[in-house]
């Protein structure tokens, strides 16, 4: 198949794309680099077999004309549609420049789908990337979180999705009244972690504020060089959980690509699929801190600072649906294995795609 990957060069959707072109797939990535690497794209580049099966194109995801011009070109059958902000704290602090990037891109997309569409190249495959975020602070009854759990976002990063999730739905709608049968999957994400255990692409943001490679870069004294200053906190210990600090559930990677290659697999014209991606148990900060700890044999010095906007202490999933449906578990459940792949590629790459 031609799949268009937009974000293709940030951390999930290379990993993605390099699943799919593993998979014999031509993969047509658009990435505006403003958080993507071409570094990433040199590697996937360079991986055996691939030749001219990866296109890349430098642009937002939110040109409409853009989209439907490649699209048309590179004769697109399915999208999957990565590129995003997905900073918490900084949706708070910047809230246009998440519904912007996040709501509007996804708009952009979706008129550029309606163009080439209209031009004779219609799409009818489409998987997004959403996120736990949707559901905001869920009721103890909706803990684990399965799908049905009310969405009611806390903070913008979650509401930006939530809307992209909403445009998909009206627009599948709309093709469907108009005979042009479309397909979509919203995937929620939980917190992915993890890097790809072949070495060749990892986690790599400036500023990086996520946890386990923030852990991990406090360990190897290299936090500085990806945009942070000082030492590790943990934002809150405070929180109405069993150790005082927020739980989450941290799905790895490549599992949650597997996922992704699922659901393309599985899509039918008419199809509205929403599945929760998590492992079905939680951590705390703690527990994640203690395993850096562990894979790392080193110390880490942590000091307990106050709650970041916009956290809910606990989140995470009940992802019985995609089971019962597709198939698909996560395969690695142990934060031990997954700070692990983690670790193994900052120690390859300290300076990340640098
Ligand atoms: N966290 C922390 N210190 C850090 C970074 C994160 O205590 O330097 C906490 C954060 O408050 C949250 C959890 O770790 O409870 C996971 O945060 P992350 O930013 O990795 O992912 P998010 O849950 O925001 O998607």
């Amino acid at each position: 198949m031609s799949i268009l990957v937009t974000g293709g060069a940030g951390y999930i959707g290379s990993h993605a794309t390099q699943r799919l072109l593993r998979d014999g797939h031509t993969v047509v990535v658009l990435d505006n680099l403003f958080r993507g690497h071409r570094g990433a794209i040199d590697r996937l580049a360079g991986q055996h077999g691939v030749g001219d099966r990866l296109r890349f194109i430098v642009g937002d995801a939110g040109d409409r004309d853009l989209i439907a011009n490649l699209i048309v070109e590179h004769r697109v059958e399915a999208v999957m549609h990565f590129a995003a902000l997905a900073y918490v704290g900084e949706s708070v602090d910047h809230p246009l420049l998440y519904y912007r990037n996040n709501a509007g891109g996804t708009l952009g997309l979706l008129e550029g789908l309606a163009l080439a569409s209209d031009r004779g190249r219609h799409v009818d495959q489409f998987v997004f990337s959403s996120t736990c975020a949707t559901y905001g602070q869920p009721a103890p009854e909706f803990v684990p979180i399965p799908e049905s759990c009310p969405q009611s976002p806390i903070n913008p990063y979650g509401w930006s999705k939530l809307h992209g999730e909403r445009m998909l739905l009206d627009f599948a709608d709309s093709m469907t009244r108009r005979s042009r049968p479309f397909a979509l999957a919203a995937l929620r994400y939980f917190n992915v972690a993890g890097c790809d255990r072949s070495g060749v692409l990892g986690e790599d943001h400036t500023p990086e504020t996520h946890l386990i490679p923030a852990a991990i870069q406090s360990v190897m004294g290299t936090r500085e060089h990806f945009g942070a200053r000082g030492g590790l906190s943990i934002f809150g210990t405070d929180y109405p959980t069993p150790d005082g600090t927020c739980v989450r559930d941290y799905v790895h990677v490549e599992d949650l690509i597997d996922a992704h290659v699922c659901v393309l697999k599985a899509l039918r014209p008419g199809d509205r699929r929403f599945y929760n991606l998590g492992i079905g148990r939680g951590y705390s900060v703690r527990e994640v801190i203690d395993s850096v700890r562990r894979v790392s044999g080193k110390s880490l010095d942590v000091s307990e600072g106050p709650r970041r906007a916009g956290d809910p202490p606990t989140l995470f999933a009940r992802p019985d649906r995609i089971r019962a449906e597709l198939g698909w578990k996560a395969s690695i459940t142990s934060i031990d294995e997954i700070v692990g792949s983690a670790w193994n590629w900052y120690q390859r790459n300290p300076r990340g795609y640098r």
